[in-house]
């Protein structure tokens, strides 16, 4: 296993793994869960050579966020990425990704004035650089990302196409705890009955999907019953949108596809999931 902290050795492992046939790509946050490592398995299944980032952003954390108390284990990490057969891990540290006079920024527009981008002002200008950043540095012919962060795929996937980028983008579906809860790093910070509460998540979409099936297509219905389950169980809104899948608009007539996308915060902790209608 080769832990790289720097950008140049970096790039010139890239340029040669590349020889040898695709490189796939996983940027995450690290804390890794086995929502990762699907990505992970996935990529290591596909390219002969897989590349994990694992960087704590600090340009999509707004300064009343977790920067400084979001979860790292890169011991764990190292060892749980070895195991699925990752070889590779780029883990620089801020000072190497923003040296001082950093000045140059990706800034989505309208895909990121809606949903997360509105209570999180700047994220995803963040999260949008420090990918074209890492694309840059790794050039890789796939990238993993999952649909777990659906506005953040969206983004990047709009982000790689308005740019011309080559890399490939794949969507992975949302890997889910036994009882349902979508794997977070941040799902650590629940107490345990928080985390009881936080499963009203993923019951409010299921009743919803079930909703849908039985032939409701008014989104403000939808929302409705997302709305009453979560409020049941304490949690504090801080959207339940339908949305069409690509604009991220929200809609008032739902239809195969249409995407149900939610923030709730369970005490300090901000938990996100979302789910497709399907007939
Ligand atoms: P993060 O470390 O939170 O930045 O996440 C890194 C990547 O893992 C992103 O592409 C996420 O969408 C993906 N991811 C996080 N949680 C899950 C999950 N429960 N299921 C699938 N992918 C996930």
């Amino acid at each position: 296993m080769q832990i790289i902290q720097d950008i140049s050795s970096t790039k010139s492992l890239c340029r040669s793994l590349k020889q040898e046939g695709t490189l796939g790509f996983v940027p995450t946050m690290g804390y890794l869960h086995e929502g990762h490592l699907s990505l992970v398995k996935q990529s290591v299944k596909e390219n002969p050579n897989t590349i994990v980032s694992i960087f704590v952003n600090p340009s999509q954390f707004g300064q009343d966020e977790d920067l400084d108390t979001y979860p790292r284990d890169l011991e764990r990490d190292v060892a749980l990425l070895k195991e699925c057969g990752v070889e590779y891990v780029f883990n620089p540290n801020a000072q190497t990704i923003y040296p001082s006079g950093f000045d140059t920024w990706v800034v989505p527009e309208k895909l990121a004035s809606v949903l997360c981008g509105k209570s999180r002002p700047g994220h995803f200008r963040g999260v949008a650089t420090v990918v074209l950043k890492l694309l840059n540095i790794t050039n890789p012919d796939h990238m993993y990302m999952g649909i777990k962060d659906y506005q953040q795929l969206r983004i990047l996937k709009q982000m790689a196409s308005d740019l011309h980028l080559d890399c490939d983008i794949v969507a992975c579906p949302i890997v889910r705890e036994a009882d349902g809860l979508a794997m977070s790093s941040r799902n650590s910070y629940l107490n345990p009955d928080e985390r009881k509460r936080a499963l009203s998540l993923y019951h409010g979409l299921l009743k919803a999907r079930e909703l849908y099936e039985q032939g409701e297509r008014d989104c403000g219905q939808i929302i409705e019953t997302i709305k009453s389950i979560i409020q049941e169980s304490g949690g504090r809104i801080d959207y339940i949108e339908c949305v069409d899948p690509l604009t991220l608009q929200s809609i008032s007539e739902a239809k195969d596809d249409t995407r149900m996308m939610l923030a709730v915060y369970f005490g300090k902790t901000r938990l996100i999931d979302n789910m497709a209608l399907k007939a």
